[in-house]
């Protein structure tokens, strides 16, 4: 764990591994421990070369078996393999500080930490990720920030993704910051005629009760200080900035790919009513086509 001197949580990644996915790329799962909360925060990276500082970093009398076990290895895994700190197959070695234990920078082994890297900061939704909610888009945005880090371009709307390297945090924070049950209380209050953020304030929560903090600790611990922020909410890119630490370089809207697809993505009256919501009442800045759909079927 890095001792510094900041007002950011420390943040301490306890294990890796890779995932392979049904999607395409393996991906590697990064669950973290922290000092402010007892949940697990998760980094979704793609990307074997993005480094957790504090998983990597040696400890004292562990063995290279250990450091396999939580995932603190080079180059990739296969039976018979006894050496974390080098893939002697495709040639790769890790170095360490002598006193201190942290990993050193290379290039041949670990991303730079001046590229600029697409971010995004997911925070979980129960409902959307999982119950098939068409009352927010999450699930969406999720699947889709995925899908441009993952990609060299996005053929819809020419943005440029992140080709294989990129990192999603996804931080346990569900229904902007009110937990699970406050937010079902909300959707009875939405089909009581509330918007979303009316229903909050009814249940007097605030608007949006979310903290970036620890999100924020996982991008430096990740080694990234120059970020691509995958989002549409202004507030989000002074949110997660944390000069000098961590820029953020550019913002990537997330399009909602009904807008662009008008066969794909998710089409409800609800999610047209949720995003006009962000768009009017708290300053997303969705860009094109700007077109809601109106009408209601
Ligand atoms: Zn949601």
């Amino acid at each position: 764990m890095t001792a510094n001197n900041t007002d950011l949580p420390i943040v301490q990644c306890i294990a890796r591994a890779r995932i392979p996915t049904t999607q395409g790329p393996d991906i590697f799962l990064h669950l973290y421990a922290n000092n402010r909360d007892n949940k697990e925060h998760l980094a979704i990276v793609f990307g074997e070369d993005i480094r957790s500082r504090s998983l990597f970093k040696r400890r004292p009398g562990e063995t290279q078996n250990d450091r396999m076990i939580r995932g603190a290895y080079v180059g990739k895994l296969h039976p018979g393999r006894t050496i974390a700190d080098t893939d002697g197959k495709l040639g790769l070695t890790l170095h360490f500080d002598d006193k201190t234990g942290e990993l050193l920078y290379e290039s041949k082994t670990t991303w730079d930490p001046e590229n600029a890297t697409l971010v995004r900061i997911h925070s979980e939704c129960y409902t959307g990720e999982n119950a098939w909610s068409a009352r927010c888009d999450c699930g969406e945005q999720f699947d889709r920030a995925g899908k441009l880090i993952a990609c060299e371009h996005e053929k819809e709307t020419g943005i440029k993704g992140g080709n294989g390297h990129g990192v999603i945090v996804y931080l346990r924070q569900e229904g902007r910051g009110i937990g699970l049950g406050e937010k079902l209380k909300a959707y009875n209050l939405q089909d009581l005629g509330a918007d979303t953020v009316q229903a909050n304030v009814m249940l007097n929560h605030p608007v949006d009760a979310r903290d970036f903090s620890i999100g924020k600790a996982i991008i430096m611990d990740l080694g990234i200080s120059n970020v691509r922020l995958l989002t549409n909410n202004p507030d989000k890119i002074a949110q997660v900035e944390y000069e000098p630490r961590i820029r953020c370089v550019e913002r990537v809207p997330m399009v909602p790919i009904h807008w662009t697809n008008e066969n794909e993505g998710i089409k409800s009256k609800e999610i047209e009513g949720y995003l006009r919501t962000k768009i009017e009442r708290m300053g997303h800045l969705l860009q094109e086509p700007i077109k809601l759909h109106t009408t209601t079927e």
